[in-house]
């Protein structure tokens, strides 16, 4: 049988790992490599400086003291026994829309996966929903990945609503209105700190988004690249490109300023 992998953000004992586990169960030979605690918003961290020591807690579950792309990179490199077939990242707790994705420690589970040429999925339940149902939609979705396969380079992000979905819609990011402010208190002694991502999301819940989507009681399927690239923008700026290397010959051909060579400074005599 195919390994699979199953990970997460909000660590090994997160009733979402546990409800993705349930629902997959019978997909393949499962792994799950979660980090040991909560690493939500940790995003795409990977853990360079010190040891990774993954602790078995079942014949294949593994604690590690990492982030989930740590979790990944030992599943597909060596550490299984074979290679994953299938990351599945989730089921999170709380929704992953718009953009948020690029906080998220659930979808940078799937992004190190696609950059390691695994199928990946990442799944997240927005508040107030029910795991089993969301376990569900994991199902059907990783079935049709296992056979269709999906476009290169390519991870999907799913929401799953609150609410009994109603359906599956295909959706690309939202964009998130930032109305978030620094909340600052003192101390005990008086000294300022401050506190930041307060504030209720506010998204512009248009026809076509993730949010928009969920909005409407409908999961949401995005399909993600790691291309941050605005296509756009290349076209847009294409004229930057000659004035900027004119100016930068302009100032690289002139000969180098040199420092006017060190002489003793004196010290003004006083008294
Ligand atoms: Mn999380």
């Amino acid at each position: 049988m195919s390994v699979v992998v199953l990970t997460n953000d909000d660590g090994i004992h997160a009733p979402g790992l546990a409800a993705l586990e349930k629902a997959l169960g019978e997909l393949g030979d499962v792994y799950v490599v979660a980090p040991e605690r909560e690493q939500s918003t940790c995003g795409h961290a990977l853990t360079l400086h010190r040891p990774l020591r993954p602790h078995r807690l079942a014949e294949r579950r593994f604690a590690v003291n990492g982030t989930p792309a740590d979790c990944v990179n030992l599943a597909v490199l060596g550490f299984l026994p074979a290679p994953p077939v299938l990351i599945v990242s989730g089921i999170n707790h709380g929704a992953n829309l718009g953009d948020d994705v690029t906080y998220s420690g659930t979808i940078a589970a799937a992004m190190e996966g696609t950059i390691l040429g695994v199928p990946s999925i990442a799944v997240s339940l927005l508040d107030g929903g029910d795991f089993d149902v969301a376990g569900r939609v994991a199902r059907l979705i990783a079935m049709r990945v296992l056979v269709s396969g999906l476009p290169p380079r390519t991870l999907l992000n799913v929401n799953v609503p609150a609410q009994p979905p109603l359906g599956i819609r295909l959706a690309r990011l939202g964009h998130r209105v930032y109305l978030d402010k620094i909340v600052e208190q003192a101390d005990p002694r008086g000294r300022s700190h401050y506190w930041i991502g307060g504030g209720d999301p506010r998204w512009d819940a248009v026809e076509g988004t993730d949010m928009g989507a969920v909005h409407e009681g409908f999961v949401s399927l995005t399909p993600l690249h790691l291309d941050l690239t605005n296509h756009r923008a290349l076209v847009q700026l294409d004229d930057w490109s000659a004035g900027l290397t004119a100016q930068l010959r302009g100032e690289t051909a002139r000969p180098p300023r040199r420092a006017p060579a060190a002489t003793p400074t004196r010290k003004p005599r006083r008294g």
